[in-house]
């Protein structure tokens, strides 16, 4: 058999982006209205009708088709091909793709881009997995009772997703929380060590501006966990990424809080922004930092420019309600005059990128609930060392 070369698939993969887009924008109009996409959906199976007979594609086997010639042929990959894909940058297609020639031109379509009933709602579990260090046991039991992971998962509720999105807490031997696909199942992690850590910093007294000690635990625990659900939507709608996805990230936390109720914003943001509000003094009074060259090299943001971020998204988003920011020093006037434009920009990529794969009359609902109501903090102090 003749081995097409795995790099061909290059051509496709790129006339299968021009072509997404085009579609996109075609299922932008189209989300709303049952009517157009049963059309849409009937238009795939024009496409697809009938072609059933041909065997399925086996293992580490490719179909390249010369876009000039539109003659299909057949091959198979050589070497490790995990190691092809990340170097191609090769993209999952999940649930199918159609390949489709028009006049002289090749067009890719994938199937889960054009359908968007093949995601669905209600798509997110959780899981509280039991922590085996006795230390960690009260916060076991107080997350479980306060259903924390509960009410993270009503709010995550009116998402459309291609598949299921596990949320869990756990034991996990470092402070850290990560998304990442476990055994090939999105999966959130949020470690107890993390959460523990966050239970031991938490203001002892309201603050002069009223936020309180359930503003920085329940704004940090939604922070951290829609930081890492916009990771896991960037993977599902295999969203296009102009920077560091770290930053990305969190712009989709900072976007999916500030589409609350003034009042819920306002807590969830200075709850979210509360751990790394101690590494910033005053710029007016302490401008100068030291920091570790090394630190610069990272791919999260240093946690002084993460603080200005998400202050910047608020105060461009809502001058008035985050007023508050430019008067009391927390985002100085060389940054702030820049912030209206900043959200705007990321408005726009939120609305192109994630609101069609939202349900909006959920989304609705679930922005006009007061969430956490029930939570009672509660300082944890560090244990002594043993
Ligand atoms: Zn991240």
């Amino acid at each position: 058999m003749h081995s097409a070369p795995i790099f061909s698939l290059i051509k496709i993969a790129r006339a299968g982006s021009i072509v997404e887009n085009l579609m996109s924008s075609f299922q932008g109009k189209a989300i709303g209205s049952i009517g157009a996409i049963v059309g849409v959906a009937s238009v795939l199976s024009n496409f697809a009708m009938a072609q059933s007979q041909t065997p399925p594609i086996a293992d580490n086997d490719s179909i390249y088709i010369d876009g000039k010639t539109f003659v299909v042929t057949p091959g198979r990959a050589k070497g490790d091909v995990s190691a092809q894909i990340r170097a191609l940058g090769a993209r999952e297609l999940g649930s199918g793709a159609i390949i489709f020639r028009s006049g002289e031109k090749l067009y890719i379509v994938a199937t889960s881009v054009l359908t968007p009933e093949i995601g669905q709602p209600n798509r997110v579990r959780i899981d509280y997995v039991v922590p085996k260090n006795p230390d960690f046991q009260e916060l076991y039991g107080r997350i479980r009772e306060y259903r924390a992971l509960e009410e993270m998962q009503r709010i995550l509720s009116p998402f459309r997703l291609p598949e299921e999105l596990t949320i869990r807490t756990a034991e996990c031997g470092v402070m850290n929380a990560w998304y990442s696909r476990e055994e090939s199942k999105p999966t959130v992690t949020m470690c107890y060590e993390l959460l523990q850590h966050i239970s031991q910093t938490l203001p002892n007294k309201t603050t002069p501006e009223g936020f309180t000690a359930k503003d920085a635990a329940v704004g940090q625990f939604f922070w951290l966990i829609t930081h890492e659900v916009g990771h896991a939507m960037f993977d599902f709608f295999n969203v296009p990424l102009f920077g560091r996805e770290e930053d990305a990230a969190d712009n989709f936390a900072a976007y999916i809080m500030l589409q609350f109720g003034k009042e819920q914003a306002r807590r969830l943001v200075a709850g979210g922004a509360w751990a790394w509000r101690e590494y910033i003094a005053d710029y007016r009074t302490n401008p100068v930092i030291q920091e570790q060259l090394a630190g610069f090299a990272s791919n999260h943001g240093q946690p002084q420019e993460r603080f200005y971020n998400l202050m910047c998204m608020a105060f461009g988003a809502d001058p008035v309600t985050f007023a508050n920011l430019t008067q009391d020093g927390y985002l100085p006037p060389n940054r702030s005059p820049t912030c209206k434009h900043e959200f705007y920009t990321l408005s726009y990529a939120f609305h192109h990128e994630i609101s069609p794969h939202i349900d909006q009359q959920m989304a609705r609902q679930v922005l006009n609930t007061n969430w956490f109501a029930n939570f009672v903090p509660m300082k944890s102090t560090p244990p002594r060392p043993r």
